[in-house]
């Protein structure tokens, strides 16, 4: 069901597919966007764009989606400069970087996570080892890090001297603010794919909120939370405070909307304006969703402004503005292009 922009901007409350939009205003892009130039690859943030464009070439040099997902969202693990994915990610409030990641193969339905993983500057490549060499889903802590080293991962130190200095300036100055109020210092990569085959596959890793109690784990590694794939339909990914996202389910409830018939920008904005109706904080959730689905349709939402997404296809590579809900009464969120 293709949906017009027009129907989708509201002030007040419009009907949509037999859904009311009320309470906020949906600043959305100009068109659905759709391209048939596989594979397709989208991802959070800026920083994504040089995972995508990895994972292109992983894939153009005969390897896997799976393989792309990975190796791309290596990527980012291994920059030292980026302070919120793998090596040189912002510790927890004891200094320890403690790293989430999952990762979904469409055809199969399967999936890998670890949670919680020290001294593993790639946890992506810990969770596909999950998927492929256990029988199960989910490693946490100890486990997950014994395991990593069971299948030839090397320990390392993962606090880079700028991500000591920031542990330790908030150490003196911060640490009485509420753990809420770091949330500048956190972001994720999460990674979608749709293969030449019409496939889908998606990761997702991040070192999660900077400074958070040891022990915490966010919506990043959790299937349906952080990231969900469903070959059939669509897959979705997340960013954002991770607590807010895991309380809705997010990525599982993207995916749903896009088996309604939504478009994946559609879907993100239903999400969003779902989990702000019953939640107390309302459009304050700070969380930011990725989506693609099976024909090509690809799209973003976000609450607020600034959320910034890359896609990346054999043609073209390009960061886009996501869709922003606000208050009704915030001011407009420009929207740039992108052609196919
Ligand atoms: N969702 C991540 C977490 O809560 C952080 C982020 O993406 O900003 O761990």
């Amino acid at each position: 069901m293709e949906l017009s922009r027009r129907g989708f901007v509201t002030k007040g409350t419009a009907i949509i597919s037999g859904t009311f939009y009320n309470r906020h205003e949906v600043f959305s892009n100009p068109n659905i966007r759709k391209t048939m130039s596989r594979p397709l690859i989208i991802s959070t943030w800026p920083f994504g764009e040089a995972a995508n464009k990895k994972a292109m070439e992983v894939i153009n040099s005969g390897g896997s989606s799976l393989d792309a997902v990975e190796k791309g969202i290596n990527v980012t693990e291994n920059d030292k400069e980026n302070t919120s994915v793998g090596i040189g990610g912002l510790p927890n409030s004891e200094g320890i970087v403690q790293l989430d990641a999952c990762i979904m193969n469409g055809p199969k339905h399967e999936a890998g996570s670890v949670m919680g993983l020290e001294k593993i500057r790639n946890p992506i490549s810990v969770a596909r080892k999950v998927m492929e060499h256990t029988r199960h889903v989910q490693l946490v802590g100890k486990g997950a890090q014994k395991f990593a080293c069971s299948q030839g991962f090397i320990k390392e130190n993962l606090l880079t001297e700028k991500s000591k200095k920031k542990w330790l300036e908030w150490k003196k100055d911060n640490q009485k603010k509420s753990l809420e109020g770091s949330s500048e210092n956190h972001d994720t990569i999460a990674l979608l794919i749709l293969d030449e085959d019409g496939n889908l596959t998606g990761g997702c890793s991040t070192s999660g909120l900077a400074f958070k109690l040891p022990g915490r784990v966010g919506d990043s590694p959790i299937i349906g939370s952080g990231l969900y794939v469903d070959n059939e339909i669509g897959a979705a990914g997340a960013t954002g405070i991770g607590e807010n996202v895991l309380r809705h389910c997010c990525s599982f409830m993207i995916v749903e909307f896009m088996r309604q018939g939504l478009s994946p920008e559609e879907a993100c904005i239903q999400a969003i304006q779902r989990a702000a109706k019953i939640d107390p904080k309302g459009i304050d959730l700070n969380i930011f969703f990725i989506a693609l689905d099976k024909t090509g349709r690809y799209g973003a939402a976000g609450t607020g402004k600034g959320f910034q997404y890359s896609v990346t296809t054999p043609k073209q590579s390009g960061i886009l503005d996501s869709a922003a809900l606000s208050d009704i009464d915030a001011g407009p969120v420009g929207g740039n292009e992108f052609q196919n």
